[in-house]
């Protein structure tokens, strides 16, 4: 007799295939040699209403390393296209991911989608692969993320094989399933658009909108200007502006607020990431999520010595995706979403004046994320310049970015109280080992100057008992994020078959903002003279 699935009775109907035919390309995945289980995330599953016993079926790996279809499945690669740095690359498409269907969790439904579980259609030159190294890191990242309480793709589970994969040199085959509500990408509506299909791209517009974007149909707005070309950008989709389409202003209008809803969380996520030094690395346009979730966990990186130019992708040679670009990138992507949406919605103006919302709406969001970080219940005049100087001097010395604001909390001089009493009234044993705030600061005195102002400041922050605020800091700053030195120690052990690293990791970025005794090397800058990591496209 065999056991019952675990999966069967959480699938239900796989949603995005009740899109026309166009859109995917149902097909196999390809089942790798001997694999094993590295990780399976217990939060996760339990977010798709998987029981942690499950984790450890037969069937749980045969799912999700591609060994076996999901029962009640339907499974599939999605087509997409984007531009890549800045150009227009025509057709992508998942050349390395296969949907498996939708579950039904207790809050909602999730997409599950394999990465490396073979070719596809849209592969490519590329073999349907990914290695193992770079899959351990898209799966500790997207819990990094999980745990700061960014937006992201999730992780369910990492699987390890030994078929091997080359890219730089030989390396082993992995395989990470994700899930988040949809996948669907900016490159999605692009690939549309660029082909001139606004019928299909009319289909996807409606089928994001009834799914993720119900409110888009309820709000109203006029949409009146002249139609002129809104992008001055020729290598995208030509001129549109005449579509030859018989759209109304009042059918075209929820696609206008789709834009603004996309703009809106896009402007979030990008000061999410702002304000924990992550950078993304590959911000190309088939990598923005239409949800605004973070998506594609490559060349990554959080960043450790604070650099605004920092770029964390060997192969973005040029800087376009350096950590003070990122929210710019995000808008100049959003442009051509919207350049898009202007096959099915004839007028420029409306589009226009959504994209004009994201400038007010990031800024918006890093103000609040700021004054979070720094302990401020209110926003005053000079804050702006307060905020800026520390970004200077963080600059001038490269101070640690996690630690600065971290260890801002336990200033001395900020509180009558010792950093000891902090620690014991507030939780944690971690400061030990770990430089204090001016010690970040190779322009000690000018740390010190800025910490006066800073002192005085709050001050005049009305209502805040200092334990209020620095319990407040403590629950944004976090102590620990996935620098790319300690992420490196988890691939070399997983490449050796341990996998206890992975684990320890995970257990750590849950709660990245609990200190946790022992492990202060886990939230410590790399050691002076490691050898640099250099991070790449090739994964
Ligand atoms: P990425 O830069 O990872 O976002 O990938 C860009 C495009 O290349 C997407 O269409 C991917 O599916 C595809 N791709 C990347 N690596 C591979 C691979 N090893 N095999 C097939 N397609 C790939
Ligand atoms: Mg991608």
């Amino acid at each position: 007799m065999t056991s019952p699935s675990c999966f069967e009775p959480l699938v239900k109907a796989n949603t995005f295939a009740s899109l026309p035919s166009d859109f995917y390309t149902r097909l196999p995945t390809t089942p790798l040699t001997a694999p094993r289980l590295v990780h399976a995330s217990a939060e996760v599953a339990a977010v798709l209403g998987l029981p942690t016993e499950a984790l450890d079926t037969q069937e749980f790996l045969d799912v999700v390393s591609g060994t076996k279809p999901m029962p009640g499945g339907d499974t599939m690669a999605a087509v997409y296209s984007g531009h890549q740095f800045g150009v227009w690359a025509g057709q992508l498409g998942d050349g390395r991911a296969h949907l498996l269907g939708e579950i039904q969790g207790p809050d909602g439904s999730f997409e599950v989608q394999l990465k490396g579980a073979g070719m596809t259609p849209y592969s490519r030159m590329g073999d349907g692969r990914a290695v193992l190294r770079s899959s351990v890191r898209e799966y500790l990242a997207s819990h990094a993320m999980r745990g700061l309480g960014i937006p992201t793709t999730q992780a369910l589970s990492l699987v390890s094989a030994r078929n091997p994969v080359r890219r730089e040199t030989l390396e082993t085959a992995a395989v990470v399933a994700r899930v988040a509500p949809s996948f669907i990408r900016f490159g999605s509506f692009e690939h549309w658009a660029a082909r001139r299909r606004p019928d299909l791209l009319r289909v996807l517009a409606d089928y994001v909108i009834d799914r993720f974007y119900p409110e888009c149909r309820d709000e109203s707005h006029s949409s009146t200007a002249a139609d002129t070309r809104i992008s001055d950008d020729t290598s995208t989709v030509g001129d549109i502006s005449t579509t030859g389409d018989t759209t109304t202003a009042k059918d075209y209008e929820p696609y206008v607020q789709l834009l603004r809803a996309v703009v809106r969380r896009t402007a979030t996520l990008m000061a999410s990431w702002q304000v924990v030094g992550f950078c993304h690395g590959v911000m190309n346009t088939d990598n923005m999520s239409i949800l605004g979730v973070t998506l594609d966990y490559g060349p990554y990186g959080f960043m450790d010595g604070f650099d605004a130019k920092h770029i964390c992708n060997h192969t973005d040679s040029g800087g376009r995706y350096a950590w003070h670009a990122q929210p710019a990138v995000a808008h100049w992507n959003l442009y051509q979403l919207a350049n898009s949406l202007h096959e099915i919605v004839p007028e420029t103006e409306p589009l226009k004046a959504a994209l004009d919302e994201y400038e007010a709406c990031f800024l918006g969001a890093m103000q609040a994320r700021m004054s979070q970080k720094l302990g401020l219940s209110t926003w005053q005049a000079g804050d702006e310049t307060l905020i800026d100087d520390l970004w200077s001097l963080m600059q001038a010395s490269h101070a640690d970015f996690t630690l600065t604001f971290r260890q801002l909390a336990y200033a001395p001089g900020l509180t009558q109280a010792s950093q000891e009493q902090i620690e014991r009234d507030l939780g944690g044993t971690v400061n030990a080992n770990l430089l204090p705030f001016v010690d970040l600061f190779v322009d000690r005195a000018g740390a010190q100057a800025w910490l006066s102002r800073y002192s005085a400041r709050l001050c005049s922050d009305p209502t805040q008992h200092w334990q209020e605020r620095v319990a407040g800091m403590l629950a944004v700053n976090p102590l620990y994020v996935l620098r790319n030195h300690i992420a490196q120690q988890a691939i070399e052990a997983a490449e050796k078959g341990d996998f206890s690293e992975v684990e320890r990791q995970y257990e750590l970025l849950r709660d990245p903002f609990q200190a946790r005794a022992g492990l202060e090397a886990y939230a410590a800058a790399p050691p002076a003279g490691a050898p640099h990591l250099e991070v790449s496209c090739s994964s």
